[in-house]
């Protein structure tokens, strides 16, 4: 049962000598041929690859060496994060058969650090969506119940850490991709500050807001995992060099005293699931018995006016950054073409989904020269209002605490002929990528129907460790995160 373990059990117990990398990997990969039939989180399992990158690790270990701070953790990477010589596949039939050159830096980052990688998650195309409905490779179950989705876009790597395949993994957070899919499967993820964790590698959606971050069961793993991957990387321009994480002390702390915690005014209206809004309730009063200040605080643009402006501002940025997908220099080609132009339109047509096309298309006509000042620029000026609204906001409270979802997991299929629904869906996750900040979600319980229900906590910019603080406060209370279809 090594596959319970948390990361830093995991790697502690391997260097202890209490078990074997190849042990663990091995229980990892049992865990994954037991519920993999009915969650469908991978699109590839790298069982030889890991076997033997865990014999590799055990035997430097036997040698003396240090295998570093992830040493032996098995972890899986969503499908858009680019590994060498292995399919990347972005959940999209464009990118058949295409194999990177290359790492990303978050995989390079992690083999120096230690881990073995099991595979590959699933994802909506191009994480483009929220329920990982989008993809070419057919949808993931949520593991708490099979007939729900387990959010998106980086519902693999969700579900592969809630169905105990592994104790962490990788998600990308253009709009929402990594705070809601955790909780829609109750478990922790973390949208690292824009620039904190380098994007090269990472296949482009919407490039000023994209931002890997992981998936963990207990606060400690996430805080660990972040030390290896938010590192500055000169080959990501946008990669800042801030001061490494030290959370050790946010990881002790133990009460909230002497914080100030926002909730937002707006969100008191909003319609939105009783579940949620009673485990956003519970949370509230947790941090106030664990002595933070509760203080109301107004983001009207940021709720109003956010969703709009996103699916503005990423359709442009993914027409541009999809461009490429030519039928020339990546994946699927199209073998009916008899001419270059013909080559670009059925290529696309075949190898993009509905979704990637919708995007596309959305996105050229904002940008387009009759309309750019109507849409594209005006979008980009309430995403300055937002970020101004944000950084008012932090000068009154240390962090900010909202759902991460408006409703728990809905059902496969229920949104997916209404895109204008299912966008809705984001309007508590995206503001935060409009602005750029950190965003902690985590689960506090469940619904009477067993469904995980979460919150949000945001912090400023670069404000990873007063989240994870805050985090190992609630955890206390609310627990670790649960491991779904175990039979006890
Ligand atoms: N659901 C949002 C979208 O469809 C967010 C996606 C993401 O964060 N990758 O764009």
């Amino acid at each position: 049962m090594l596959y319970r373990l948390s990361a830093c059990e995991i790697a502690k117990g391997i260097k202890e000598g209490q078990f074997s990398c190849l042990e663990v990997v091995e229980s990892c990969l049992g865990r994954i041929d037991e519920v993999e039939p009915d969650v469908h989180a991978m699109i590839s399992t790298w069982r030889d690859q890991a076997i033997a990158r865990a014999k590799e690790l055990d035997s430097r270990l036997a040698s003396g060496e240090d295998i570093g701070p992830m040493g032996g953790v098995p972890i899986i990477l969503k499908d858009n994060m680019c590994t060498s010589g292995q399919p990347t596949t972005c959940a999209s039939r464009i990118l058949k058969g295409w194999m990177p050159p290359y790492d990303a830096t978050v995989v390079e980052l992690l083999n120096d650090g230690g881990a073995i990688v099991l595979g590959k998650a699933n994802l909506d195309e191009f994480a483009m969506g929220g329920s990982t409905e989008n993809s070419a490779f057919g949808v993931t179950a949520n593991p708490w119940d099979l007939e729900r989705v387990p959010g998106g876009s980086s519902g693999g790597s969700a579900a592969a850490v809630a169905a105990g395949y592994v104790p962490i993994s990788l998600g990308s957070d253009t709009g929402g991709s990594i705070r809601q899919p955790a909780s829609f499967c109750g478990i922790y993820g973390l949208k690292p500050t824009y620039g904190r964790v380098s994007r090269y590698g990472l296949v482009a959606f919407a490039s000023s807001l994209d931002q890997i971050g992981p998936f963990a069961r207990t606060v400690e793993d996430l805080a660990r995992i972040m030390e290896v991957i938010g590192v500055p990387d000169h080959k990501d321009s946008t990669s800042q060099d801030v001061a490494r994480f030290d959370f050790s002390s946010a990881l002790r702390r133990s009460d909230l005293k002497g914080k100030k915690i926002g909730v937002i005014e707006e969100i008191e209206s909003y319609d939105y699931d009783p579940r949620v809004k009673n485990a956003l309730k519970e949370t509230v009063q947790a941090c106030r018995d664990e002595g933070a200040e509760i203080v109301s605080i107004s983001l009207k643009a940021a709720i109003e006016y956010g969703m709009a402006s996103y699916y503005i501002l990423a359709p442009a940025e993914a027409s541009s950054n999809l461009a490429r997908y030519d039928g020339v220099r990546y994946g699927h080609s199209s073998k009916e073409a008899d001419s270059v132009v013909d080559l670009y339109l059925k290529t696309r047509r075949e190898g993009f989904g509905d979704e990637v096309k919708r995007r596309i298309l959305t996105g050229t006509y904002v940008l387009s020269a009759g309309f750019y000042d109507a849409y594209y620029l005006k979008a980009q000026k309430v995403r300055k209002a937002i970020k101004e609204e944000f950084a008012r906001a932090f000068e009154q409270v240390d962090s900010i605490v909202l759902p991460a979802s408006p409703t728990p997991a809905f059902k496969i299929g229920e949104l997916v002929d209404d895109p204008m629904a299912m966008y809705m869906a984001d309007v508590f996750t995206i503001p935060v990528n409009m602005a750029g900040l950190p965003g902690l979600s985590m689960n506090v319980g469940f619904s009477k129907e067993g469904l995980p229900l979460g919150v949000q906590f945001i912090g400023p910019r670069w404000g990873e460790e007063e989240l994870i603080g805050t985090a190992a406060v609630m955890e206390r209370r609310f627990g670790k995160a649960k491991i779904a279809r175990e039979v006890v």
